[in-house]
């Protein structure tokens, strides 16, 4: 049985007393180490979890608890050591003159000590491949780039639940996949959560798990296979499945045998590789 990191009991919110409830009555879970994906469309919701996941919002019903802390006032300063957050604008996250005292800020913040500091500033700018750029002013950097120092400085404060809302979006195809190959590859060694709220279906295949938004609530959670075998169902609520998935569909429509499983091109070539050999 996989610890529970991040659970959600019956969790509902609105902006305000006169604006319409923005999730209703939401519980679902997030384990220790586990990778999560949020879909849905645009307003669904998926950003306002996020801020409630790390006390940026308390929400007027029920309660939200980060490895078993609930989250309230006076625990979020303890929460937001566990729950980092990297959001879609890089530039809206630089506070330093260069990349090593941007790391070195959210450190500073939580009295981390110097010596401490230092070691963590190294070990986080090499994981995300930016050793090289500590002297340089963020400003200078590509978006890409400024997306892996942000990554860098969240994870120097060690968090156990690493949340990536749109943070790629700005990038171009290859530096998503780049970043997300970093990120995955330090979740599984440094038994980090990972949830990550996107429109980039291929990305969205790589989780573990994947959580549906639709108008502020849980429409289905089960695996990225499960999720995208039902074509018509995401169509219906806004929601389009990756390429592969429409591809293998068309050709099963044409008559040809597709397993329906493949969701990504090397899966859709073993698809077609295995009918080609039994013909
Ligand atoms: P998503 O991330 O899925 O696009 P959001 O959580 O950002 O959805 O938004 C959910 C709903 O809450 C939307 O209808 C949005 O207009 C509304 N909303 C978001 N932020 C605010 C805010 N600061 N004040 C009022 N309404 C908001």
């Amino acid at each position: 049985m996989r610890d529970k990191l991040v659970e959600f009991r019956d969790v509902s919110f609105r902006y305000g007393e006169d604006e319409p409830w923005v999730l209703k009555n939401c519980s679902f879970h997030i384990f220790i180490n586990e990778w999560v994906a949020i879909i849905g469309h645009n307003g669904s919701g998926k950003s306002t979890i996020a801020k409630l996941m790390n006390g940026l919002l308390f929400p007027q019903e029920g309660e939200i608890l980060i490895n078993g802390l609930r989250v309230t006032e006076e625990s979020i300063w303890d929460i937001r050591k566990d729950v980092g957050m990297v959001f879609q604008n890089p530039d809206n996250q630089f506070v330093g003159t260069t990349v090593q005292d941007d790391v070195a800020f959210g450190m500073e913040n939580r009295g981390i000590p110097r010596t401490e500091m230092i070691k963590r500033i190294d070990a986080n700018l090499n994981a995300v491949g930016m050793q090289d750029y500590r002297m340089t002013e963020p400003h200078r950097l590509s978006g890409g780039q400024k997306q892996r120092v942000a990554i860098a400085s969240v994870l120097a404060i060690s968090p156990q639940v690493l949340i990536l809302d749109e943070a790629t979006a700005m990038l171009d195809p290859k530096g998503r996949k780049e970043i997300m190959h970093t990120v995955s590859n330090l979740q599984k060694k440094d038994h980090l959560s990972l949830i990550t709220i996107t429109h980039d279906l291929q990305e969205v295949t790589l989780a573990e798990r994947v959580i549906v938004m639709n108008n502020g609530e849980i429409w289905d959670e089960a695996t990225p296979r499960e999720i995208f075998s039902k074509k018509a169902e995401l169509r219906k609520i806004g929601l389009d499945v990756p390429f592969v998935a429409i591809l293998s569909d068309e050709l099963k429509q044409l008559g040809i045998p597709m397993t329906d499983e493949a969701l990504n091109q090397e899966e859709l070539l073993e698809d077609l590789w295995t009918l080609h050999s039994r013909t």
